[in-house]
Order: structure tokens, then sequence, then C-alpha cells
């Protein structure tokens, strides 16, 4: 058997994970995966238009965390980015999260009592959760909880396709409110795009002669677990080496538990001969449009060209069997499917040759730095024994 690991994934986990097991610790790694390119939900290309875009919506590299920055610098250099995400509301754009320029826009005429509301209870820059505001008991206050909880409620049914009894459970999850003017998206120190795109970063992270990646390749066709005994097969031989999983942990189980929900997304991409074609990089959109979003390009990639390229994001179902929506995007996080998630969880602390890591097998969205600290942690304590405290 020439490989001492077999990764199963070649998004941002399994990637960061080879390339640690190969430089470290001059481990053979195969990784196999089912698309026909590296990088995952993180990929990004350079289209007709000589734009770069990212196949799976916009990805914004953020984070406070030194060591992960730092990692990751050593592959790529970066183009710093404040995001900003803007929500159409009616006939104006609000800024998200929402903070006292979005109540000038939705709550015009109240404004100034909402406001002076607020400072009278919380400090300029605090945050307050959502469930806060929609449960205070001062009118003022409450109006503008129960007014972004109504907008952000109907988006995500459209984005989730969840129903009324459902979408309470997504008050928690909503970006808090801020006492503020200040309309970045994210409050991270670093906030950057690889100069050269994501999947540039990939490759050179992946450039060892001890790393092999097999495209087109779904580790159903190479690989058997026989669940009895815990055994990996690898091309009908016993494989001795561990394996490294970052698929779908259902999957994995062969639904055992029952199926664990997603959404998935059609991306149109449009060129449009026009310097730009929004005022912000990203765009939300109410229940009444098909789509959730709408992307400009020209925000992200920072070519010098005289049109973009835009992309539409619609939301669908999840259907693994499917040409177009087989690529699981948003997980659904309401208890019921964490309770499913957790009996998977127990399940897979059973495989001592067998590691777990990644976004869709803990069943959460992680960002991009999570992973790359989860990954890098769960290595270290396993296998290279490096530090990963800064
Ligand atoms: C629309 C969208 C926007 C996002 N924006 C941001 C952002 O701005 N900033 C940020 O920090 N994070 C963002 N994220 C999160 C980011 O994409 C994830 O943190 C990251 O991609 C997780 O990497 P991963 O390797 O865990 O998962 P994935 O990228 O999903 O990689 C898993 C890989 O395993 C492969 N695979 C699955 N099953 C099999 C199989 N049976 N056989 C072989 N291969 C298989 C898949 O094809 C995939 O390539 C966003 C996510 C989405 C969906």
């Amino acid at each position: 058997m020439p490989f001492d690991f077999i990764i199963v994934g070649a998004g941002l986990a399994g990637i960061t994970a080879a390339e640690e097991l190969a430089n470290v610790m001059n481990k053979k790694v195969l990784i196999l995966e089912k698309r026909d390119h590296i990088g995952g939900n993180c990929y990004d290309f350079i289209n007709e238009n000589g734009t770069r875009i990212n196949k799976y919506g916009p990805h914004i590299f953020h984070t406070d965390n030194n060591l992960v920055y730092n990692y990751l610098s050593l592959f790529t250099m970066w183009d710093r980015h404040s995001h900003k995400i803007l929500f159409k509301c009616d006939d104006t754009m609000v800024p998200v999260p929402f903070n006292f320029i979005s109540i000038d826009k939705i709550l015009p005429k109240e404004a100034e009592e909402i406001k002076s509301a607020l400072l009278d209870k919380y400090d300029v820059k605090s945050k307050i959760p959502i469930k806060e505001l929609v449960e205070s008991e001062n009118k003022h206050i409450k109006k503008l909880g129960d007014t972004i909880y109504e907008i952000f409620s109907k988006h995500l049914k459209k984005v989730y396709n969840i129903n009324d009894n459902e979408i309470i459970e997504f008050i928690d999850k909503l970006l808090p409110f801020r006492t503020s003017y200040d309309c970045r998206y994210y409050e991270n120190v670093y906030q950057a795009i690889p100069r050269e795109g994501y999947t540039n970063m990939f490759n050179n992270m992946l450039s060892n002669h001890n790393i092999t990646v097999m495209l087109n390749t779904n580790y159903h066709d190479i690989i058997k677990i026989d669940h009895k005994n815990k055994k990996i097969y690898f091309e009908d031989e016993e494989f001795e080496g561990h394996l490294i999983f970052t698929g779908m942990i259902d999957e994995f189980f062969e639904y055992k538990f029952g199926k664990l929900p997603y959404r998935s997304s059609i991306l149109i991409n449009e060129i449009i001969e026009n310097d730009t074609f929004q005022d912000n990089a990203v765009i939300y959109y109410p229940e009444e449009y098909h789509f959730s979003r709408i992307t400009d390009y020209k925000y992200l990639c920072g070519d010098y060209l005289e049109s973009t390229t835009i992309q539409l994001e619609y939301p669908v179902e999840y259907d693994i069997t499917s040409e177009e929506e087989n690529v699981p995007f948003y997980c659904v996080p309401l208890e019921k499917n964490k309770e499913i998630f957790k009996k998977y969880r127990k399940l897979s602390e059973e495989y001592e040759n067998i590691t777990f890591i990644g976004r869709l097998t803990e069943y959460e969205t992680l960002q991009m730095d999570e992973v790359v600290e989860k990954v890098l942690k769960l290595i270290s304590e396993k296998f290279t024994g490096l530090s990963t405290e800064y």
C-alpha cells in the first residue's frame, strides 16, 4: 500500500490536513475528490470575461486568529477586503448587521426615539441579540426588534424552506443589532481574499510529491468500509493506514439514523457590460424575489476590466442524485436535525482509524478560519504534535 493516509474530500479541511501530514510528517497522502476540481465550496476560477469568481458563492476570509492567518499566509499573499452586505427592503438598501443607519432606513419616522431608547439602555458599540430586542418592555426597542425579525424571518424561510414554527428556532442565530454606525459585516482584524485566488492557494498547499489527488472520484468507488469490524478496504485490500473523512457524516454511515437535511443553491453568472452592476459586493433580496442574493464580483476580484460579472443565487432543495442541486451548501440548524447529528457523532468516535473533520462531519456552518483552526489542532493532537498555541 503506497499511502499512509487517505483523505476523502479536497475541500479546505482535506487540503489543510494533507498539507500538514505531507510537509510536517513526510507522510504519503491520497486525496479522493468526487468533484472535478479541488477547493470544495471555496473553489474559484477566472471566467471568460477575465473575472475571478467563486463557483459556489462569494468567500471572504476573516479571522482574529494569528496562527490561522500566518499559516495560510505561507501559501498566499492577500488583498485586504472590508466586507459589507446590504439588504433590499422595499425601495431602500439597509446595512447588515442592522445598526443605527438601518434604523434610519427602515423606521425613519421613529428613528430618533428608537436610537435614544437604545442608548439609554446600552453602551455605544454594543451587540444586542434580536431576541432581546423583541422581548424588550420598551415599545420603541420592541418595534425595532419586531421589524428586524420580520425582515429576516421571511428571508430565512425562503433560503431554508422552513415553516413558521421552525423559524422561531433561528431567532438566536440572527446577527445581533449593533449600536453603532459601523457597516462592516465582519469585525475581525484580518479580512482578506487571496491575491491569486483560493484555488491558487490550495494548489500551493498541495504542491508536495507526497500528495496525490484523484478528482472525479467518489470514495465509494474505491473504498469499502466494513462497519461491523471497523475495517477499511482500499481497492479490495485492507488499508492499514488512517482515513480522514471530510464528507457528509450521514452518507458515511449509510443514513443509519436518517438523512441530515441540507439546502443547495443554483448559481447563475452573468457578464454585465458596465464597470459595476450594483453599489455593493453583496445585496440580499427579500422573499418576493426568487433569488436570495446578488454578488457583483467587481468589488471582490480587484480587476481593472470595464465590465463585471454578477452571480444570482437561487435557494433549492439539496438532492444528492440531481445533476444541478447535488452540492450541500447550508445545513438546516434545527434542534431535530442536531439530535440526529449527535447520534452520528457518537458513532464516529468508535472508529479509531478514521478521523472526521470539516463542516460536513460537524453539520455546522463553519467559517474558513474555524475549519483551518480545527484541522490544525486535530492533526497536531493526533499526528504531528506541533503546537497550535500562538
Ligand atoms: C455560499 C457559501 C459562502 C461562504 N462564504 C464564506 C465566507 O465568506 N467566509 C468564510 O470564512 N466561510 C465561508 N463559507 C464557508 C466555507 O465554504 C467553509 O468553511 C469551507 O468550505 C469548509 O471546507 P470543508 O473542507 O470542511 O468542506 P467542503 O468545502 O464542503 O469540502 C468537502 C469536500 O468533500 C468532497 N466530498 C464529499 N463527499 C464526497 C465523496 N463521497 N467522495 C469524494 N469526495 C467527497 C466534496 O466534493 C468537497 O469538495 C461559505 C460557504 C458557503 C456554502
